[in-house]
């Protein structure tokens, strides 16, 4: 059975292999846990090095690789320095619906230096009332002559207190209520948005999550992204894309403490003989090696169809699910075998886990990547 990595040879493994060691990423993803800000000089590193935007087009500053070589990419990134610098690496995907939707000077003044890494801009999706159920968000913006005036809370946003921008997704009062939800890209220096940093978070702590609140914030009418009402349908189409690279980070982390068991437990003695050869420890570790690489083989099948353009909001939703699941796993092994020292800071097991647990929760819970794609199989019938 192989331990090196499932994914095909790219130039861009090798190309990220060189950047993680030249920039030092393994260390400083370990140093991150500890000093848990955001990375401000490592995101214009990665910028200069041209790891931000891989999939960005290039008209936009990226590299405009296609989906199934970007997930190379990030995999690598992962299984080399965690994920903290892959997701940094993602920054520009989150900002997708502002590429794609927002106006020209729009675009120019803030999206292009995400792909540089000089400027940081948030999600704001989630509320204190609506969070699995992102269509029940009820922040309200309200038409005001040539502005919009924002009222209401976002909560559990990554970045709260350290992004210069957000996209806000949020409610025009006069809009059909069915087809209200709209977007706005909002500088977070604004008068009456105020912000803070909730508890520490389990893992990715770097990110710094918490609450941002709108208190009858003006905004001029040239911030908002696209048309009125059409927010949720451009948030549909750059979650997908998200699901499916993220799956790939999830799983070069995991990949890297699989390979890390591996080769421990055929050194470390215990009852007079490696703990390899303990079938309660070969046959669990056996089983892993082959569950990643299948969640692989299906990222990566995820990937190729949505850059051929199908329809694929289920299985990218599934890929999410799958990979999460099996890479919490595999990592679970890692620590229970490496003993007590795999249950310590002293290894990188515990903090890759503590981030990947993220997975099941963040861009939509399992539970409704699961319902996503139960829909697909099960479609509800359209109303007489
Ligand atoms: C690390 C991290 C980063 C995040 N970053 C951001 C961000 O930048 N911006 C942002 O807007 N949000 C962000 N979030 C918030 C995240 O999107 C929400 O936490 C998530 O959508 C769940 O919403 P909720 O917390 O309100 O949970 P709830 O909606 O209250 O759901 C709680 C749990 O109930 C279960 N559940 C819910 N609905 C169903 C159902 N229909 N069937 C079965 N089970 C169900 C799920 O297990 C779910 O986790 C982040 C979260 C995390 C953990």
């Amino acid at each position: 059975m192989e331990t090196a990595p499932p994914i095909p040879a790219d130039p861009i493994a090798e190309e990220v292999r060189v950047a993680a060691e030249r920039l030092d990423l393994a260390r400083r993803y370990r140093e991150l846990d500890r000093r848990p800000e955001f990375p401000w000089r490592e995101f214009r590193q990665l910028g200069e090095a041209g790891l931000l935007g891989l999939h960005t087009a290039s008209r936009l500053g990226g590299r405009g690789l296609p989906l199934p070589r970007v997930g190379i990419g990030l995999f690598t990134l992962a299984y080399r320095s965690g994920t903290a610098f892959a997701k940094l690496s993602l920054q520009p995907e989150f900002s997708r619906v502002l590429a794609e939707h927002g106006s020209a000077e729009l675009v120019e003044e803030w999206f292009r230096p995400i792909v540089r890494g000089e400027k940081l801009v948030g999600n704001q999706i989630t509320e204190p009332g609506a969070g699995s159920d992102a269509s029940a968000l009820s922040l309200e913006a309200r038409p005001d002559g040539n502005a919009y005036v924002l009222t209401g809370t976002k909560s559990e946003a990554a970045f709260a207190s350290d992004a210069q921008a957000a996209i806000v997704y949020g409610r025009v009062t006069d809009a059909d209520p069915h087809a209200a939800i709209t977007a706005f890209l909002v500088p977070q220096d604004l008068e009456g948005i105020s912000r803070g940093v909730d508890a520490p978070d389990l893992g990715e702590r770097w990110q710094r999550r918490g609450q941002v609140r709108y208190d009858h914030v003006r905004l001029p009418a040239r911030y908002r992204i696209g048309d009125v009402g059409r927010a949720f349908g451009y948030l549909r189409g750059e979650f997908t894309r998200e699901r499916a690279l993220l799956a790939a980070i999830y799983l070069g982390a995991a990949w890297a403490s699989w390979e890390e068991t591996v080769r421990y437990v055929g050194g470390r003695v215990a009852f007079r003989k490696p703990l390899s050869a303990q079938e309660g420890v070969s046959f669990p570790l056996v089983e892993d090696g082959v569950r990643l690489e299948a969640a692989w083989l299906y990222v990566e099948k995820v990937l190729g169809r949505l850059e051929r353009g199908e329809e694929a909001e289920g299985a990218a939703a599934l890929a999410k699910w799958l990979a999460t699941e099996t890479a919490l796993s595999a990592i679970d092994h890692a620590i229970q075998f490496h003993g007590g020292r795999g249950y310590s800071g002293a290894l990188p097991h515990e903090q890759r886990w503590r981030d990947v647990r993220s997975g099941p929760i963040a861009h939509g819970p399992s539970e409704i990547m699961r319902l996503v794609a139960a829909r697909e199989l099960w479609p509800r019938p359209s109303a007489p």
